[in-house]
């Protein structure tokens, strides 16, 4: 793309809220353009079951982003394989930047950048990225067949991985840093009668042990997190799954953030601190981040667009 793609509506981002904004933005007639980002399906194509999206008992996350792409293709959404590098919200319309240089112009935005993998932030983690250190079970799972394997965290996505390693590993041990799962009960359930799985509470991770080139993880070095004593985990493999932060570094110090990094909105709407630039699903949610709750958020998104263009045309 050589020109400016100008267009009415421009949504970045290809999650449950970009494809629903897209579907009812297309079915507005305003010709909405979509760009996908580098996850394209975003953080539902790194899982496995959803068994919470009402009308499908159990479906394949990819395949349930699948069809959410073309059924927003199919009412007439264009969908560009693109990443936003830089948007420039100063004037209107706003501009927008692809990392390979190509620019699109819209009248209004629909932010549905999602949210990013949380990492511990250990230098020995960063080591072992790639190498034994993993954020997505369902990617690398596969990778540790009958080895043992360790899980970092204590919410929904945690106790996931854990049960979907168990596909391949000989043991996986979920490391919590309380002494209580914030992950669904019946999840928990599903974990504690496992067995494959060990829980050790009250533990955070100090440092990923390994050695080796190209390097490998031989284990954890965990610290009890009251008494302070360590020890050490032996695994081969590290799933940190503690949670993720909103992707809005796009509009840093452009738009309103709040709660550590949200996209703030109008409560009630999706209308953010600047007028024709709407956010919705994880990048504005610290609350819920549900697939349901993230497509609801991509309808009003577009139902407010819709709204602000017939105001600033009448
Ligand atoms: P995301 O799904 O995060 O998508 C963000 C999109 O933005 C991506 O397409 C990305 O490519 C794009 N993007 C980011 N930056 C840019 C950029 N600069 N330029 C262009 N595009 C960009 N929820 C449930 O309801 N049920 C479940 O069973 C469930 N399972 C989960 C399992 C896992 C492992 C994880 C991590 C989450 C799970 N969730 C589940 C939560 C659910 O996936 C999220 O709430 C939902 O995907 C958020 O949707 P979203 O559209 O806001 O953003
Ligand atoms: P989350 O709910 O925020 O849980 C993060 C977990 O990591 C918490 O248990 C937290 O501990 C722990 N943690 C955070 N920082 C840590 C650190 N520095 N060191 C050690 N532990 C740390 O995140 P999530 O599990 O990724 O889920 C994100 C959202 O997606 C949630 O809304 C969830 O419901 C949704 N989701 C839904 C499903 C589903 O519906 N089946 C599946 C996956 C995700 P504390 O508990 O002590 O805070």
């Amino acid at each position: 793309m050589s020109d400016t793609r100008h267009c009415r509506v421009l949504i970045v981002g290809s999650g449950p809220a970009g494809y629903t904004a897209a579907v009812y933005a297309a079915r507005a007639m305003l010709e909405p353009v979509l760009v996908q980002g580098i996850e394209p399906g975003g953080q539902l194509t790194i899982t496995t079951d959803v068994e919470n999206w009402p009308g499908d008992i159990n479906v394949q996350g990819p395949e349930l982003m699948q069809r959410m792409e073309a059924h927003a293709r199919d009412v007439g959404t264009e969908i560009v394989t693109d990443h936003i590098a830089t948007l420039e919200l100063g004037a209107r319309p706003f501009t927008a930047i692809s990392d390979t240089g190509n620019r699109y112009s819209a009248e209004a935005l629909i932010l549905a950048t999602g949210a990013k993998a949380r990492w511990l932030g250990l230098e020995s983690e960063d080591r072992f990225k790639g190498f034994g250190v993993s954020a997505c079970a369902t990617c690398d799972g596969f990778f540790y067949r009958g080895q043992e394997v360790a899980v970092v965290g204590g919410g929904n996505t945690a106790v996931e991985e854990a049960l979907f390693l168990t596909n391949f590993a000989e043991k996986v041990t979920l490391v919590h840093r309380r002494d209580s799962l914030r992950a669904e009960k019946i999840l928990q359930e599903r974990l504690f009668r496992h067995p494959k799985i060990e829980v050790i509470w009250d533990h955070v991770v100090e440092e990923v042990l390994g050695a080796g080139t190209p390097p490998g993880v031989t284990g954890l070095r965990i610290k009890h997190a009251r008494t302070g004593a360590e020890r050490e985990l032996p695994c081969t493999g590290a799933f940190i799954a503690i949670g993720h932060a909103p992707a809005s570094e796009l509009v840093a110090g452009q738009l309103e953030l709040h709660n550590g990094g949200y996209v703030w909105v109008r409560p009630g709407t999706t209308e953010t601190s600047l007028p024709g630039v709407f956010a919705a699903g994880d990048i504005t949610d610290h609350v819920y981040r549900q697939a349901v709750t993230s497509a609801g958020m991509g309808c009003m998104a577009a139902l407010d667009a819709e709204r602000w263009l017939a105001a600033q045309s009448g």
